[in-house]
């Protein structure tokens, strides 16, 4: 039985094992997707016990995302990132590799969002606004960070091409002639709130929300009011997955069974 799995602290409530079995049960693969929560102490010793068990594939999530570049071999985007959420056992050493980033790329892919050229806002600089900012610009987009803390924005701002670092009272102007507008903070996340005024949203406008707790954030529905077009969080959440799923296993990944299983779990 090939073993995969995701590593974290707590991994009680990820949806990740779901959208991973679901994977295998339409390939008929012998494969397995388990959840470990090992001490952060005990990160190197994890890794290393999970290549020498010969577990195929594993998935990184909060507090280790960062901690777990020293014990990998990244690749580039992962580099310039600074932070995994894929680690593949499949060479001698295991490689790390940040599908966070990808994920999000193809979500806006998969609803036809044109990023060559676009000019992108993007609300938040922390883990996952940072892996985000490399995808937008990465694509070709110009990329407009707003984030509560200032200073995080600017600093990111620096690494990132194209880019550039804003408070979020900036956010009206940016937003006169954007054409996407991407939510990276938690605001939304349980709770009936939006880090972007309604008002300075437009119907010339895509918004990703990449919060998925709940789908419709008060963000999104603020949106599709101004008749702009939505992609909930949960588009990138299957897309991180099938990027891991296609890295470990070489094949493409059966997309509509993941997502029918993400679905039936968030909506
Ligand atoms: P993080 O590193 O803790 O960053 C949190 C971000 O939210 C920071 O930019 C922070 O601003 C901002 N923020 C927090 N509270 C705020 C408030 N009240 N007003 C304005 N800004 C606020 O967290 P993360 O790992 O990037 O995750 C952010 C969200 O993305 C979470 O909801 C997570 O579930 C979601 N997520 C979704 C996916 C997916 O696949 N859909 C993947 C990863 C993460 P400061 O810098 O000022 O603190």
């Amino acid at each position: 039985m090939q073993v995969y799995g995701l590593l974290g602290n707590p991994v009680g409530h990820s949806l990740s094992p779901r959208i991973h079995q679901a994977a295998y049960r339409e390939f008929g693969m012998d494969a397995c997707y388990a959840t470990f929560e090992p001490e952060p102490a005990d990160l190197e010793a994890a890794i290393e016990g999970a290549r020498a068990l010969g577990i195929r594939g594993l998935n990184v999530t909060i507090p280790f995302k960062r901690d777990a570049i020293s014990f990998v071999e990244l690749d580039e985007l992962a580099d310039r990132i600074g932070a995994v959420n894929t680690i593949d056992f499949d060479g001698d050493r295991p490689t790390g590799h940040n599908t966070d980033a990808i994920g999000a790329r193809r979500a806006l892919e998969h609803h036809d969002v044109t990023l060559d050229g676009a000019r992108a806002v993007l609300v938040g600089a922390g883990g996952a606004g940072r892996a985000i900012a490399f995808a937008l610009s990465d694509a070709g987009a110009t990329v407009n960070i707003a984030n509560r803390t200032e200073s995080r924005a600017r600093d990111l701002a620096t690494e990132v091409p194209n880019a550039t670092g804003h408070g979020l009272s900036d956010l009206a102007d940016l937003l006169t002639n954007a054409e996407v507008l991407v939510n990276a903070t938690s605001v939304g996340m349980d709770e009936d709130d939006s880090p972007v005024p309604a008002e300075t949203l437009h119907r010339d406008l895509t918004v990703m929300d990449i919060v998925y707790h709940p789908l419709r954030t008060r963000l999104l529905r603020d949106a599709a009011e101004r008749d702009a077009t939505t992609i909930d969080g949960g588009w990138m959440l299957l897309y991180q997955a099938v990027a891991a799923f296609e890295r470990w296993t070489g094949q493409e990944a059966p997309v509509d069974a993941m997502n029918d299983a993400l679905r039936a779990e968030i909506e």
